[in-house]
């Protein structure tokens, strides 16, 4: 049925948009002028509507706050040769945004408000889309519980939202990473493939004692032999072991990433031999020693590829090879990024128009 949906737009009257310096963005700290809300209540989802960036009215006794039934996504729209502004993936978005949703027993957001939402939300913000080379409008969409009851069980009442803010090209030096082997970020049969909040809190005790030990990131290890690799930091990663791009495979406790997939695929594009499958930090080390592991790096929307330059391993150091342009992980991402840009064909249908 082509019901059409409607979004009320209330047009802010006070623009920050002279407040952007696209020399100086410093990332998730400035927000476009508007963001989009709906709330769920008795049981549907209400009027979506699109309003002035500002602070939520939220109860003390807010169950998300208390419980933590809180998801989000992470995405970006990209400025075109041509001067428009398309989308990367946004129904791998949506779709990974129900999931979680529905490990954290919150509703699903149907399609169109999703979409609908989205794409009047970045037009009416187009301005704030910055051009330079990398550069990037980074989308935040999130839902939490807003019942003001201290209850322990699931909302009945649920906050959509998403807000935006430009970014620029993410450069990271390469980095130091250490496999962790005492905490763990999640365990078969719990919430890792979610972006749930509560995910990334509990990350933040072990990166914090990585980074005080001189790392930038940790890899995670499984929770029941902490042996096998499971994710970088808040990334996937890859390795290049024997020419051969190997990554964990999916589980319950790795996030399905929409760079991972994208990665993968431009791999089998190029004929290159694609491992997903379990992967040790034993097997990564020997590897790495014997001359067979040529790259490392996580992938995730924030920077596409961070390249991983050294990894920590039961006390000692091991330094990877220097990449070269003929490396996978830097082709890839030159090629990841010519697609978003509109520079490169799109063979997959990965650009949507705003
Ligand atoms: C978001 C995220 C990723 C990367 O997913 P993308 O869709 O590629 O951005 C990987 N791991 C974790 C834990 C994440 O939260």
């Amino acid at each position: 049925m082509l019901d059409t949906l409607t979004i009320d737009v209330q047009p802010t009257t006070a623009s920050r948009l002279t407040k952007l310096d696209p020399a100086n963005m410093e990332f998730g700290k400035l927000f476009a002028d508007h963001m989009l809300t709906v709330e769920f209540t008795g049981g549907e989802w209400q009027q979506p509507r699109i309003v002035p960036y500002g602070p939520l009215n939220i109860s003390p006794a807010n169950s998300a706050l208390h419980y933590g039934q809180a998801i989000f996504e992470g995405m970006k729209a990209y400025r075109q040769a041509d001067g428009s502004v398309a989308l990367f993936r946004p129904l791998d978005n949506w779709q990974r945004l129900n999931a979680s949703a529905e490990r954290m027993a919150m509703p699903t957001i149907p399609e169109d408000i999703f979409m609908q939402g989205l794409r009047e939300l970045v037009k009416l913000d187009a301005a704030w889309v910055p051009d330079m080379s990398g550069s990037s409008l980074y989308i935040r969409p999130f839902m939490f519980a807003t019942d003001g009851a201290l209850g322990v069980r699931p909302s009945d009442t649920y906050h959509f939202g998403i807000i935006t803010c430009p970014v620029a090209a993410f450069f990271t030096k390469p980095v130091r990473v250490r496999f962790e082997q005492k905490y763990v970020r999640a365990a078969a049969g719990g919430a890792g493939y979610a972006k749930n909040a509560g995910n990334y809190g509990a990350a933040m005790l072990p990166s914090k004692l990585a980074q005080q030990e001189g790392y930038h990131q940790l890899i995670w290890t499984d929770a029941s032999e902490h042996q096998y690799v499971e994710e970088s930091g808040a990334m996937n990663v890859m390795f290049m072991i024997d020419g051969k791009v190997t990554t964990p495979a999916l589980s319950t406790s790795i996030l399905d990433g929409i760079t991972r997939r994208s990665v993968l695929q431009l791999a089998r594009d190029w004929g290159l031999p694609v491992e997903e499958r379990r992967v040790s930090g034993r097997e990564i080390i020997d590897a790495l020693t014997a001359g067979r592991l040529t790259e490392a790096f996580g992938v995730g929307t924030a920077a596409t590829i961070a390249t991983i330059a050294t990894m920590g391993y039961e006390g000692h150091d091991y330094d990877l090879p220097a990449l070269t342009d003929a490396s996978f992980s830097r082709r890839v991402g030159v090629a990841l990024d010519a697609i978003r840009n509109g520079q490169a064909p799109d063979p997959h249908g990965w650009m949507v128009a705003v």
